[in-house]
Formats: structure tokens, C-alpha cells, sequence
């Protein structure tokens, strides 16, 4: 199994669920099984219980899990159903390791965040792996970088990258390009906190996502590239559009799949892959 962990930075809202759904997508149709996950860092079990004003519809899955929304969004674009493995929340790790805790499991140790709740999340990413069979796991880090809620999952992925053969996890990154009002000058410098951010926690991008109201344009793929040191092809707009059905276009567009798939080292196995119009 090859793992892909998408984490958000500057800002929420940006997109990040749909740039790991549309990179599910563009994997299915090289001809690769998907699975993915979504990981909350709130403290509620699950978002059944939560005002759908404040988060939105709850996404129900075959096997009866309450989930998060960007679960419907995965679905729409993979094409394929999730179980209750595809959405993990803080509490929902929490209430593992206190049970645990409480039925001795633990034998007399002392229970911390590290190693007892990483764990615990790496745990729900092998079992996803396990049980799906998936040639690539994708797995979306809600909230953004430098978050006190997301440090354990930011953690436990950093540990699974150190733990797997080079190859095998990929780390993508999606950012704000804010825009001054009054001037169509767009700034780089919150991607650059983010990516440090990201970096101070061990984690290097591999791929950054950016999400602007103007175009990024060569020489600002230059300036991402050369800051957050990834290879300009590794710099990928999500630009602005209609239908959010058009973002895998996008991303094909910036062959963005060739480059994952060179990545975690997979060769497309079929070419179910076919030209898409405009
Ligand atoms: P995040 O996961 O970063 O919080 P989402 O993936 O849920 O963000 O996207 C937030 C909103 O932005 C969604 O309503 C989605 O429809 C919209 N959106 C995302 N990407 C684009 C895009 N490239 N163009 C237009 N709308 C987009």
C-alpha cells in the first residue's frame, strides 16, 4: 500500500477535501484502487450530534457511521463507498485509548500522546489500508498546520513516513495565495510560513496545492518552487472554478497524477486513462 497525507495551511476552506478527492479520482483512472480517509482533529466522537448550521450535512456510510461531509464529496468523485474506517476524530481516538486505559491493556505504563494516541492514529490508517485492500490510501489532516488540535495526526504521519521505504508516502500541501485588495499583486509569503510550519514538525511537502483569486503564473511557480523547495511541476493551481466536478480536469492539465504516480513509484497498470475534452 502507497499512502498520500493532504494537510491544509494559511487558511481552512481552501479546498483541501477536494483536491484529495480529485487526486483519488485521477489515481482511479490510471487504474488504481483508492481508499480515503478523513481525520477531524475536534473532540466530538463523531459529527452526528453536531449542528449541521456549524458543520454542515452529516455524511451517513453503508456500514451506519455519522461522518463528516468531505466523505460525500470522496464518494462523488472515487466512485467508491467508505466505511466507518474512512473518518476519524480526535474523540473518536481518545475514547480508544481511555477504554484501553481503563481495561488495564496498558499494563501499569504510563499513557501519553506519544506513543499511545500516535498509535492509536496509525493504527486507523493501516487498519483503512488492511481491510480496503487499496493500492493508495489518501488520507486528508483536517484543520490547518500549527493547530494544537491537529499535532498528534501531523505526529503520526510523520512516523509513518519515517517508518516506510522511501517511495511509499507522499506529502501534499494546499495554501492560500492571498491577494492585496486594490492591487492584483498575489503573495507568497503565507505559503512560506506554512511550509516552515509543516517542516518544523518534520514533515516535507512534496506537492503544493495553491488556491488564489488570480493566476499564479510562472514566476510565482518559480518563487513557491525555490521557497518551499519542490520542483516547479510540484507547484499545482487549483484555480477558481464553475463546477467543483472540473478540479481533477485542472490537475490532470498540470499532470499532477504522472507526477504522484512517479512519486510513490507506480507505473499506471492499464490505461483506463483516456483524453478529456474541454
Ligand atoms: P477544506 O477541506 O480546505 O476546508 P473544501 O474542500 O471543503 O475545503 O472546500 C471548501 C469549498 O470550496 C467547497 O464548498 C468547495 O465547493 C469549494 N472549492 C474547492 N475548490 C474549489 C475550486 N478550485 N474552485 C471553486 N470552488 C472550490
Amino acid at each position: 500500500t502507497k499512502y498520500i497525507f493532504v494537510t491544509g495551511g494559511v487558511v481552512s476552506g481552501i479546498g483541501k477535501g477536494i483536491s484529495a478527492a480529485s487526486i483519488g479520482r485521477l489515481l482511479k483512472d490510471r487504474g488504481f484502487s483508492v481508499f480515503m480517509q478523513k481525520f477531524d482533529p475536534y473532540l466530538n466522537v463523531d459529527p452526528g450530534t453536531m449542528s449541521p448550521y456549524q458543520h454542515g450535512e452529516v455524511f451517513v456510510t453503508k456500514d451506519g457511521a455519522e461522518t463528516d461531509l468531505d466523505l460525500g464529496h470522496y464518494e462523488r468523485f472515487t466512485d467508491e463507498e467508505l466505511t466507518k474506517r474512512a473518518s476519524i476524530t480526535t474523540g473518536k481516538i481518545y475514547l480508544k485509548v481511555i477504554k484501553k486505559e481503563r481495561r488495564g491493556d496498558y499494563d501499569g505504563q504510563t499513557v501519553q500522546v506519544i506513543p499511545h494516541v500516535t498509535d492509536e492514529i496509525k493504527g486507523a490508517i493501516t487498519k483503512a489500508a488492511k481491510e480496503s485492500g487499496a493500492d493508495v490510501v489518501i488520507t486528508e489532516i483536517g484543520g490547518t498546520v500549527g493547530d494544537i488540535e491537529s499535532l498528534p495526526f501531523i505526529e503520526a504521519i510523520r512516523q509513518v513516513h519515517s517508518e516506510h521505504p522511501k517511495g511509499d508516502v507522499a506529502f501534499i500541501h494546499t495554501v492560500l495565495v492571498p491577494q492585496i485588495p486594490g492591487s492584483d499583486e498575489l503573495k507568497t509569503k503565507p505559503t512560506q510560513h506554512s511550509y516552515k510550519q509543516l517542516m518544523s514538525q518534520g514533515i516535507k511537502a512534496d506537492v503544493i496545492i495553491t488556491r488564489s483569486d488570480g493566476n499564479v503564473d510562472e514566476s510565482l511557480r518559480r518563487k513557491i518552487s525555490l521557497f518551499c523547495d519542490v520542483p516547479p511541476e510540484a507547484v499545482v493551481q487549483s484555480e477558481h472554478v464553475d463546477l467543483i466536478y472540473e478540479v481533477p480536469l485542472i490537475f490532470h492539465k498540470q499532470k499532477l497524477d504522472d507526477y504522484i504516480l512517479g512519486l510513490l513509484n507506480l507505473e499506471a497498470k492499464e490505461s483506463r486513462h483516456h483524453e478529456w475534452k474541454d
